[in-house]
């Protein structure tokens, strides 16, 4: 299973961006997908359609999924994860009210293999280990589309095994897209660059924020001198500078989360060689050498370390390419997820006959 890398250099393009600048990455998008941003657009009017993301765990769905929307056209386009519908769902059960509504709902659309008692019972006890009955979630989906007005969707958590691969090229059938065309997204990262997202990742106690302390900072870093240790400071004015955490256990990466890796990895490749379903691949890192040739610097996810300036009592940041071992054993360059949803919007665009 080889994903191609998608060429994002323009010949003749000298200027560079500043990538984490919401204004520079619009002039960014601008420069790089104008005609596919304006396609789509005049698409996404009239029309919509169904994209499944298929990637590994914390392989960044969710952020090329936003950006796109944001960049195209965020009213009609919508982010649809299915972890968070049964995040929802498990909430309704505490509050009574909801709770009736949920079980009325079930009683009237469920049907499956358990019994009304054993789904609540998994619906209530689910971890990561076992999956909810894909019945459930199919019907949990269609209480949700039944609320939500149509629009192009990003489906995020959903085939979550090979069996539910099958059910996914229905999908559109089921949730009253019937005639959208729907795609699948395939998304190629590296296991060291999901390994590293998680060991440096850190959380805005307040909001939830989440950014890395190696990979992606906060605007303000500070430094505590008893600890000797560095934080980020949260960039959101509510929260009033709070330090960023990290949360219990990420320091052993993707270690505890390697079973699911290596499902996720087998989703993904027996939907690479699935028919009849357009497929776009989405490739997060490029072999170092390759790099000339295919994408700009700017457009690669630098590392950073910090040194304390006692004297000054300031810290430092120093910027440097990040290489790391592709799954192949390839020293390789990661790329921030603009260039990213770059090519995705060049291939949805084709995917569309746009
Ligand atoms: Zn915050």
């Amino acid at each position: 299973m080889k994903f191609p890398i998608f060429k994002t250099k323009i010949k003749g393009l000298n200027r560079t961006f500043n990538l984490i600048d919401l204004q520079e990455q619009k002039e960014y998008f601008e420069l790089k997908a104008k005609r596919g941003i304006k396609k789509l657009r005049e698409y996404l009017k009239e029309n919509t359609f169904v994209a499944y993301l298929l990637g590994k765990k914390n392989s960044g769905k969710g952020t090329y999924s936003k950006i796109f929307a944001e960049i195209i056209s965020p009213e009609r386009i919508e982010h649809f994860s299915i972890g968070d519908m049964v995040r929802a769902a498990d909430l309704e059960l505490v509050d009574k009210k909801k709770k009736k509504d949920l079980l009325n709902f079930l009683e009237r659309n469920y049907r499956g293999r358990f019994s009304m008692a054993e789904i609540i019972s998994a619906l209530k006890k689910r971890n990561t280990k076992t999956l909810l009955p894909t019945e459930l979630i199919l019907v949990l989906i269609k209480r949700e589309m039944e609320k939500k007005e149509k629009k192009a969707l990003f489906i995020d958590g959903f085939p979550r095994d090979l069996d539910q691969i099958d059910f996914s090229l229905f999908f559109r059938d089921l949730i009253g897209h019937r005639d959208d065309p729907d795609v699948f997204i395939l998304i190629d990262v590296p296991e060291n660059v999901i390994d590293q997202r998680i060991k440096w990742r850190r959380f805005c106690p307040i909001c939830q924020a989440s950014r890395n302390l190696k990979l992606h900072l906060t605007s303000k870093i500070g430094y505590d001198e008893k600890k000797k240790e560095f934080y980020l400071i949260c960039d959101n004015p509510n929260c009033q500078e709070a330090r960023l955490v990290k949360k219990e256990g990420d320091e052993l990466g993707v270690e505890p989360i390697r079973e699911r890796l290596e499902m996720d990895g087998k989703l993904i490749e027996q939907s690479f060689s699935l028919y009849g379903i357009p497929k776009i691949f989405l490739r997060n890192s490029l072999p170092v050498k390759e790099v000339p040739k295919f994408v700009n610097d700017y457009e690669i996810t630098p590392e950073y370390n910090f040194e304390w300036d006692k004297e000054q009592k300031k810290v430092i940041i120093k910027k440097k390419p990040w290489i790391i071992l592709d799954d192949e054993g390839i020293e390789s360059f990661s790329l921030l997820p603009q260039p990213i949803v770059v090519s995705m919007i060049k291939q949805i665009v084709e995917v569309l006959n746009l």
